[in-house]
C-alpha cells in the first residue's frame, strides 16, 4: 500500500491542537439543537414539512452511512425496510379486527416495537442470504429483495393494494397527541439525534473498530479476532432498524401509506444522500438528506417556470449535479464543512490510571510453540510446500528465508491458519490448528503482521492498535451505543497506548495511520499484533521498505521481545537484517527445506549459497 504523507500537520498534532476541534465537536450539536427547538415556532408550515422529510430521510441515510460508508456494503433496498416499518404500524393501528394475540399491538408505540422486531427478523433472514455475496452481487441482491418487498406491499389485499391504507391515527406522547407536522417535528428530530449520537458512540468503541475494520479486508480483521460476518450482520440490522423507525414516523405523519415511497428508485435516493453527505460521516447523513431533499424541491418548483415547459427536468439536472458532486467531492460534503474548523478532533484521552488488562502467562523459554509436521501444499500440479518441517521455540527468533517463489508466503499461510495444508499438520502449543479459522488461532495467542501493510489509514494509530486488542474486550453494540462500555474501552485504549510506546511510536499516537511512513506503518502492525497479548509473532517481511535506522530500531524491538519470552517467526528477504538478528534459519527452495541451522552455518552451506546467495539475489 502506498502511504502518501498527507496531513503532516495532523500527524504531529500536539495535545493543545485538539482544543478548537473539541470545541467545534461540542458546540455544533448544541447550535443544531437550539435551531431545531425554535424552528417549528418561527418557520412557515412549508419549511417545517420539509424539515420533517429531511429528518425522516436522514435516519435512513444514517443507516446507510454505517452500512455503506463505514462498512463498505452497498444496499439499494433500504426503502423496503422503511416500508416494513410504515406498513406494520398502518396495519396494526387501523385494523378493526386484530386477532386476540395481537390486540395489545394496536397502539402506535406497540406497533413500533412490532415493526422493529419484524424488521430485525426480515433483515436477519435477508442478511444471511445476501451478505455472503461479494462484489457486485450484494448490491444486486439488495435490489432484488427491494423490488420483491415493494411488490409485496402493492399486491397484498390486507395492505390495501396500490391505494394503500388510510386512517392511521396520530402518535400520542403521554397525553400529547402529535397530530400536526409541527408537533411530530420534535419526535422525528429527537429520534434522529438519538440515532446519530448512538451511532457515533458505537463507531467510537470496540465493536465500532471491528465494523470499521471491515474495509481493511476480511483477512486482516479476522486475524485481529473480529468476527466479520457478525459485524456485517450487525450493521445490516442496525441500518434496517433505522429505516423501519423512519417508516413508522412517516406513516403517522402522512396518516396513510401506499407502496410508492418504498420502491427501489427511492432506495437509490437514500444511497445518494449517504454518499453526498460523506459516506463515512454520521453528521453527513443530515447534510446529505438536507441537500438532496431541498435540491429536489427547488428544482421541481423552479425548472418548469424557468424553462417555460413542464416535465421531469429536475430528475435530469439532479442526475447531472450528482455526477459533478461525486467528481468534485468524492468524500461527500461533510468533510468540506468540517474542514472549516481548524482540525478534526481525533485526539482520544488515554487514561493512564485505567486498570491494565490481564495478561496470559508466557510459556517457559525453550518450549516448542509452533511445529509444522510434513506440511505439503499443492496448487493443482504445483507443489508450493513439499513435506516441510520446522519448529519455533519460546524466546527465539526463527527466520524463514529463500529466493522468490520458494514457497515462504505459502508456508506462512499454513502456519497462520489462513490456508490449510493439503497434507501434514501444524501444531500450535500442542494443538492442531489446520482448518481452524484465524480468529480462533488469534485467540490461542498467535498474532501476525502482513507483507503488504493492512491498516486503516483514516483511523488514528491508537485506534488501529486498539483493534489488535479486540479479543481482550467483550462489550457489545448496546453498551457501546449508550456509552456503558467506557470502563473496558479505557482499559483497551490504555493497552494500545502501552504497546505504541513500547514499539517507539508514542509521538504518533493520535496521527492518522495513513500519514505515517511505510516503516512506521510496519512497526504499527507489530504494535497491533502485540496488543492481542500473543506468545508467538509471525512477521511477513517486516524489514521490507525500511530505511537503515528503521531496520535497526525494528531489530532492537524484536530482540527485546525475544528477551521477554516471545517466540518470533519472520519471513524475510533482507539477508543482512536476518543474519545479525535471528537465532536459527530455515532456508527454502522450490517448496522444500534445503538447510536449517545457525545463521553462520547456513551462510556457509554450499547449497544455500548456490540457491540463494549466489543466485539471482
Ligand atoms: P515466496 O513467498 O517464497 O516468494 P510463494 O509462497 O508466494 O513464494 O509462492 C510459491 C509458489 O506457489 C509460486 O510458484 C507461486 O506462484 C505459487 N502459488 C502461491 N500461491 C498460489 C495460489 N493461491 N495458487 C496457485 N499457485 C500459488
Ligand atoms: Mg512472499
Amino acid at each position: 500500500m502506498n502511504a502518501p504523507v498527507r496531513n503532516a500537520a495532523v500527524s504531529l498534532l500536539p495535545t493543545t491542537g485538539s482544543a478548537p476541534a473539541t470545541r467545534f465537536a461540542l458546540s455544533l450539536p448544541l447550535v443544531l439543537l437550539a435551531l431545531l427547538a425554535v424552528a417549528p415556532a418561527v418557520l412557515p408550515e412549508f419549511y417545517v414539512t420539509l424539515l420533517n422529510y429531511i429528518g425522516l430521510a436522514a435516519m435512513v441515510a444514517l443507516g446507510l452511512v454505517l452500512l455503506t460508508g463505514v462498512g463498505g456494503l452497498t444496499s439499494f433496498g433500504q426503502a423496503a425496510f422503511v416500508g416494513l416499518g410504515a406498513y406494520t404500524t398502518a396495519v396494526l393501528t387501523t385494523s378493526p379486527d386484530l386477532p386476540g394475540w395481537l390486540a395489545w399491538a394496536s397502539s402506535p408505540w406497540a406497533a413500533l416495537v412490532v415493526g422493529l422486531l419484524l424488521t430485525a427478523t426480515v433483515a436477519l433472514i435477508l442478511g444471511s442470504l445476501t451478505l455472503r455475496l461479494s462484489g457486485h452481487y450484494l448490491p444486486l441482491g439488495t435490489i432484488a429483495w427491494g423490488i420483491s418487498l415493494y411488490f409485496l406491499f402493492g399486491t397484498m389485499d390486507t395492505l390495501g393494494g396500490h391505494t394503500g391504507l388510510t386512517g392511521i391515527p396520530p402518535i400520542s406522547l403521554f397525553a400529547w397527541e402529535l397530530d400536526e407536522g409541527r408537533e411530530l417535528f420534535y419526535l422525528i428530530w429527537a429520534f434522529l439525534l438519538v440515532a446519530v449520537l448512538t451511532t457515533r458512540n458505537l463507531l467510537d468503541s470496540r465493536e465500532g473498530r471491528a465494523i470499521r475494520a471491515l474495509k481493511g479486508g476480511m483477512v486482516m480483521a479476522e486475524a485481529m479476532g473480529v468476527n466479520t460476518s457478525r459485524s456485517r450482520m450487525i450493521i445490516f440490522v442496525i441500518a434496517a432498524l433505522h429505516a423501519a423507525a423512519s417508516g413508522w414516523l412517516y406513516a403517522h405523519l402522512q396518516r396513510f401509506v401506499n407502496p410508492s415511497p418504498f420502491g427501489v428508485h427511492v432506495g437509490i435516493e437514500y444511497l445518494f444522500m449517504a454518499v453526498v453527505g460523506g459516506a463515512g460521516q454520521v453528521w453527513g447523513a443530515i447534510v446529505g438528506a438536507g441537500v438532496i431533499t431541498l435540491l429536489k424541491q427547488w428544482l421541481q418548483d423552479w425548472l418548469p417556470s424557468l424553462l417555460g415547459a413542464s416535465g421531469n427536468f429536475e430528475t435530469i439536472i439532479f442526475g447531472l449535479l450528482m455526477v459533478v458532486l461525486l467528481q468534485r467531492a468524492r468524500e461527500g460534503l461533510w468533510p468540506l464543512i468540517a474542514r472549516l474548523a481548524p482540525s478534526r478532533g481525533t485526539v482520544r484521552h488515554v487514561d493512564a490510571a485505567a486498570e491494565p488488562l490481564p495478561r496470559k502467562a508466557m510459556p517457559t523459554a525453550g518450549e516448542v510453540i509452533l511445529e509444522a509436521k510434513n506440511v505439503t501444499r499443492r496448487f493443482g500440479g504445483l507443489v508450493a510446500n513439499n513435506d516441510m518441517n520446522l519448529h519455533v521455540k519460546a524466546g527465539e527468533i526463527l527466520a524463514l528465508i529463500g529466493p522468490n517463489g520458494a514457497g515462504k508466503s505459502t508456508m506462512f499461510n499454513q502456519l497462520s491458519g489462513v490456508d490449510t495444508p493439503t497434507s501434514g499438520e501444524v501444531l500450535f502449543r500442542g494443538k492442531a490448528i489446520a482448518g481452524h479459522g484465524s480468529r480462533e488461532i488469534a485467540r490461542l495467542g498467535m498474532s501476525r503482521s502482513f507483507q503488504h501493510v493492512r491498516l486503516l489509514p483514516r483511523m488514528t494509530v491508537l485506534e488501529n492498535v486498539a483493534l489488535g486488542a479486540h479479543l481482550r474486550g467483550s462489550r457489545g453494540v448496546l453498551p457501546a451505543a449508550w456509552r456503558m462500555d467506557r470502563d473496558e474501552e479505557g482499559r483497551l485504549l490504555r493497552e494500545a497506548a502501552y504497546q505504541i510506546e513500547r514499539v517507539g511510536l508514542g509521538e504518533f499516537m493520535h496521527a492518522e495511520a495513513g500519514s505515517l511512513a511505510l516503516g512506521q506503518q510496519r512497526i504499527l502492525e507489530i504494535a497491533r499484533a502485540l496488543a492481542s497479548d500473543p506468545c508467538l509473532l509471525l512477521l511477513d517481511e517486516p524489514a521490507a521498505g525500511l530505511r537503515l535506522k528503521e531496520k535497526q530500531a525494528l531489530g532492537e524491538l524484536l530482540v527485546k521481545l525475544r528477551g521477554e519470552g516471545m517466540a518470533i517467526l519472520l519471513v524475510e528477504h533482507d539477508m543482512d537484517f536476518v543474519m545479525g538478528l535471528v537465532d536459527r534459519v530455515v532456508v527454502m527452495e522450490f517448496g522444500q527445506k534445503i538447510a536449517e541451522g545457525l545463521p553462520d552455518e547456513v551462510q556457509q552451506n554450499p547449497r544455500v549459497l548456490e540457491a540463494y546467495l549466489g543466485g539471482v539475489e
